[in-house]
């Protein structure tokens, strides 16, 4: 059984924010320059996703 899994990728990421306010369930806050994600809040709706100038947002399957 596949699980989604939100991942930030913390090697990219540098704090912009621009992800944070776009999140209907506000699975998304800020920690330093990080965005990080409380993945039991994240429906895995894909809305912020295009929304980072790096790519550092991404769902992956495991
Ligand atoms: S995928 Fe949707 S629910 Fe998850 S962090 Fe992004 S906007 Fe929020
Ligand atoms: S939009 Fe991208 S670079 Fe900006 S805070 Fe979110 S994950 Fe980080």
């Amino acid at each position: 059984m596949a699980h989604l899994h939100f991942i930030v990728d913390d090697d990219l990421c540098y704090g912009c924010g621009a992800c944070i306010g776009l999140c209907p369930t506000n699975a998304l806050s800020m920690k330093g320059l990080l965005a990080i994600v409380e993945q039991s809040q994240c429906t895995y709706c894909e809305l912020c996703i295009p929304s980072c100038p790096v790519d550092a947002l991404l769902i992956e399957t495991r």
